[in-house]
């Protein structure tokens, strides 16, 4: 028998995709890419914008199209959302709700394809931002116990995974019997074998000084993605934030004081219904003013059932589309000054397939050369530019200063 697995998301989406694969392998099933060339279809959903909505949808009619047709089972966010509308799609053989993928890969331990293995550690979340479907759908906060994480760990170490990235739907909010988020690093972080940790993204208000602390560890990267959403505590406080923007600029200091070279992301959603230009303009120079790595900026997208879905002050879609595109504007400016700080300098990087490798700090070089390492292994390189574009020369390689450096 074999199979294929399609994932429209997030990260987290990912990892579970990643942990049905390697059900399915444990079951005797072979792995194919090409939906063609598999009896069974399994497409994750994700319903978080109606862009991820009409991404899945055409997935799903995509696959079903196909002749011979696999069995096509649909499973995840979308589903749990509107599980009637994928079952009246001609060809949807099966559909499984959250509660039900996460049953079926409940023990499976990931061993995904990909150059860095996503070790998703919890789920859940009971905040109730105004905006957000996530946790509508996958519920209360939940944490894989700690043997558990320490076990799949070191699986993941032993298979050759040199990064492994810690996920959740609220990292932060990790706890396992007196074990927290920070607790769990200091556990992981002297797991023998040669890896390194990176943090999935993290909500700023569940990161204290002792999760900064551990940042100080060699073996935990130095990059934090911290969903930001708006700089105006006014539209924080309407989003159902637990921080003001004060709070997340101490915040982003503390790291800086632990780790000064710290690649600090944000998420940022435009267009909040009540989102004046004023508000806008703050959240702008707010960014702009804290100096982060880059943006990933989203349109603010109206969810059914979300508190936000019925607000007042609708931003009108043409002005969304501008405040996305000034700060996505800002996010590449702000992208290149943090690379410019490492022209010449020496980092560790993760290849990846492809001709690309990761640094530490999140900074993804195309590799000049030819690479003798295979992805998942670790290379120091030296980062150069080349056109604009951030690149790395193997270190080994280098036996004068390569140009773009
Ligand atoms: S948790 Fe949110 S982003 Fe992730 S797949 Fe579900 S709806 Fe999409």
């Amino acid at each position: 028998m074999k199979a294929s697995v399609f994932t429209v998301g997030c990260r987290l989406n990912q990892s579970e995709s990643d942990a049905l694969r390697a059900r399915l392998v444990e079951d005797g099933v072979m792995i194919v890419k090409d939906p063609a060339d598999a009896g069974e279809c399994f497409i994750n959903t994700c319903t978080v914008t109606n862009r991820a909505d009409r991404s899945s949808v055409q997935l799903i009619r995509r696959i079903c199209r196909l002749r011979p047709k696999p069995r096509v089972v649909v499973i995840g966010c979308f589903v749990q959302r509107l599980s009637e509308k994928v079952k009246a799609i001609p060809g949807v053989d099966e559909v499984w709700d959250n509660k039900r993928k996460l049953a079926e890969i409940s023990d499976a331990c990931p061993a995904p394809e990909r150059s860095r293995a996503l070790l998703k550690v919890q789920d859940g979340c009971d905040r109730g931002c105004a905006y957000c479907i996530c946790s509508l759908l996958r519920g209360k906060p939940t944490s894989l116990p700690r043997v558990d994480v320490v076990s799949r760990f070191d699986r993941l170490v032993k298979a050759g995974f040199h990064e492994i990235v810690l996920t959740g739907l609220n990292l932060g909010t990790y706890y396992d019997n007196g074990v927290d988020l920070a607790g769990l690093l200091g556990l992981l972080s002297c797991r023998p074998g040669d890896f390194r940790i990176r943090l999935g993204s993290i909500e700023p208000d569940t990161v204290n000084s002792t999760l900064v602390d551990c940042f100080a560890d060699k073996r935990i990267s130095p990059h934090f993605h911290l969903p930001l959403q708006s700089g105006d505590d006014r539209i924080l406080e309407r989003m159902g934030r637990r921080y003001t923007s004060c709070q997340y600029a101490e915040l982003v200091r503390q790291i800086r004081g632990v780790r000064p070279d710290a690649n600090i992301g944000a998420d940022v959603i435009v267009g909040l219904p009540g989102e004046d230009e004023d508000s806008f303009e703050r959240t702008r120079s707010f960014v702009a003013s804290l100096k982060l790595g880059y943006l990933h900026v989203f349109p603010f997208c109206p969810r059914p059932g979300t508190k936000a879905y019925s607000m007042k002050n609708c931003v009108p879609e043409y002005e969304k589309k501008r405040r996305s595109k000034t700060l996505r504007n800002l996010s590449t400016w702000l992208r290149s000054k943090y690379q410019a700080q490492y022209i010449g300098k020496l980092r560790q990087a993760v290849v990846e397939s492809g001709q690309t490798a990761l640094t530490d700090n999140y900074l993804r070089l195309h590799l000049e050369g030819n690479c003798p390492v295979e992805p998942r292994g670790f290379v120091n390189l030296l980062i150069g530019q080349n056109q604009g574009r951030p690149v790395g020369f193997l270190e080994h390689l280098v036996t004068k200063t390569p140009t773009g450096v």
